[in-house]
């Protein structure tokens, strides 16, 4: 089982992911894996520190897109293959659609192209499930400017206009994919939150 979590920034996702595993494990004989993205292994994770990086600040939007590729693909052959493979429920903090949101639309490279560049780093490998934690853009960089003084990652320096961008493109998504990407509301409380994405989840996968 591969379910993704996707969403924007501040939408609460990782915070709800560390306490998805434990309940999840409990309804389950599957053992539960969570990783994120960008990063999840170790040479995906040294990608991250490059992408994220602060200083990095003249790196190309296409540089970018491709970085988020690359480590995407290597985050599937170490980490997501072979958990599947070993019949484990995994859990991604981000995946596909984080890139063609934030680099197709924030970044305004095309959807499309990067769907495309996705679907040759992934061989086509999708999450079953996708929770969207569904939060106005506002909020969430709110949220995010609430928790730091500084920008923690060279993202956090992006306007409202480019998170409205990127909210509006996963919108378009959830519209294309009904089927695979469903909303949670992520204004309620987190423990709310983490109820609705149990309860999708183990109806989903009937757990
Ligand atoms: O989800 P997390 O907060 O760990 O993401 C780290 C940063 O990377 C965030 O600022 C997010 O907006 C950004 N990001 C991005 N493009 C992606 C995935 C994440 O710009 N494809």
């Amino acid at each position: 089982i591969f379910i993704s979590l996707e969403g924007p920034d501040g939408s609460g996702k990782s915070t709800a992911a560390k306490k998805i595993v434990p309940q999840l494990q409990q309804l389950s004989t599957q053992e539960v894996v969570l990783t994120r993205e960008p990063g999840g292994s170790a040479i995906a994770e040294q990608l991250r520190d490059i992408i994220l990086d602060v200083h990095n600040s003249a790196m190309d939007a296409r540089t970018e897109a491709l970085l988020y590729a690359a480590q995407r693909r290597q985050h599937i052959v170490d980490v997501i293959l072979p958990a599947l493979q070993a019949n484990k429920i995994v859990l991604s903090d981000r995946y596909i659609d984080s890139s063609v949101a934030y680099q197709g639309a924030g970044r305004q490279l095309g959807m499309q192209e990067i769907c495309q560049l996705n679907l040759f780093a992934t061989q086509k490998l999708l999450p079953q499930l996708t929770l969207y934690f569904d939060i106005p853009p506002a909020v969430g960089l709110k949220r995010i400017q609430q928790k730091r003084a500084q920008a923690a990652d060279r993202l956090e320096k992006e306007q409202l206009d480019f998170h409205q961008r990127v909210t509006a493109a996963y919108q378009q998504l959830i519209k294309q994919d009904a089927d695979r990407i469903v909303k949670i509301d992520a204004l309620q409380t987190p423990d709310q939150v983490v109820a609705d994405c149990l309860a999708i989840i183990s109806q989903r996968f009937n757990l």
